[in-house]
């Protein structure tokens, strides 16, 4: 699997609003929000999907979530709640084939999603 609009998005070579960044996990707000806050999680290091991940990212997925986790908790939406997604091809939804971690919130999630 090639680069993706996010490679380009790590690399900072086009635009994103940025919310977080660190040696390892970028994080920006998602160009279509499904909600009032839609912040994507991505590891620097291109995984395409979840798939692909293997015990040698076990480190560096759960640094997405705690970046996720700790990103929600700055913001105030730890009490109230927020949801976390990792879409995986098609069935999935998902669209750009490099791994990323939803962060929704600001509203209450219904279940089961779509
Ligand atoms: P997926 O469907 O789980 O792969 O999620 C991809 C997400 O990336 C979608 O929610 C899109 O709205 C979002 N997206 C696609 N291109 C960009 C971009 O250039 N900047 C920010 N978000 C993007």
């Amino acid at each position: 699997m090639g680069d993706t609009i996010f490679g380009k998005i790590v690399r900072h070579e086009i635009p994103a609003d940025i919310v977080f960044e660190n040696d390892e996990v970028l994080a920006f707000r998602d160009l279509n929000p499904q909600a009032p806050v839609h912040v994507l999680f991505v590891p620097k290091r291109t995984i395409a999907t979840l798939n692909d991940a293997t015990g040698a990212d076990a480190e560096l997925l759960g640094k997405l979530l705690l970046a996720a986790a700790s990103y929600a908790k700055q913001e105030g939406f730890d009490k109230e709640g927020y949801r976390t997604v990792i879409n995986c091809n098609e069935h999935g939804g998902q669209t750009v084939f490099h791994l990323h971690v939803h962060l929704l919130a600001g509203r209450r999630m219904t279940w089961p999603p779509g």
